[in-house]
């Protein structure tokens, strides 16, 4: 029993999705999806469920048990997201996206450090994600609470400081002002990244691009900025 399953397994991995399909006797896998995604094609695939969060009519695209199966051995997600942790703005609903789409990397205001940095870079280096989007949001609370700590000159307690310090330059060019602040965050996080040795190989190759955008939690929009 068990020597008929292990290179069964063996073969699964190394031959792919289309083969694994036949094999299955699953239905075959539409070319579009067997093709690697661009950059572009990333970028439209969100946009269109973005579109549909917008609208309501979403479709929970990859959120059932045969998708379960499917990438239970290997993702192939098509782009990272670098969100804040807010409640609100959870990447796969706002991208009307499933399991094994997205890798989501989530921090206060989406400020980024080595360690964050490092999960970021994971996806582009690791499993070909050629689209990482950074994404602010509309009434951050994070943001709204180091500019009053930064106007009123208070430290904030223990880690919380950390956020406070790495939203200073925002806070600075901003005047002060939150939504100002949210955005010209967002845009600083995606020059950052963009200066990253790592990724700045990948994306002069033409193999990754990055993208700032805000998302509204009125209408549920997301706008790109960058
Ligand atoms: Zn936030």
């Amino acid at each position: 029993m068990t020597a008929k399953i292990v290179p069964r397994r063996a073969i699964l991995r190394t031959t792919g999705l289309l083969t694994a399909g036949l094999l299955l006797g699953a239905p075959a896998v539409p070319a579009s999806a067997t093709r690697r995604r661009t950059p572009d094609d990333a970028w439209a695939q969100l946009r269109q469920g973005n579109r549909r969060w917008v609208s309501g009519e979403v479709l929970h695209p990859h959120q059932d048990l045969a998708r379960r199966a499917e990438v239970a051995e290997k993702q192939e997600p098509y782009a990272t997201v670098v969100s804040c942790i807010d409640s609100r703005v959870p990447p796969e609903m706002v991208f009307d996206a499933g399991l094994g789409d997205l890798l989501t990397v989530r921090s206060a205001a989406q400020t980024i450090d080595p360690l964050v940095s490092g999960a970021i870079e994971y996806g582009p280096a690791e499993l070909d994600v050629p689209l990482i989007v950074v994404l602010g949001h509309q009434r951050c609370g994070a943001v709204s609470a180091a500019a009053h700590a930064l106007s009123e000159g208070e430290r904030l307690p223990g880690s919380l400081q950390d956020i406070v310090k790495a939203l200073r330059p925002a806070y600075k060019r901003a005047g002060g002002k939150v939504d100002k602040m949210i955005r010209l965050n967002t845009t600083g996080v995606v020059a950052e990244l963009k200066a990253n040795r790592l990724l700045a190989r990948r994306i002069a190759r033409g193999q990754l691009k990055i993208v700032g955008a805000y998302y509204s939690l009125d209408t549920g929009l997301v706008t790109r900025l960058v």
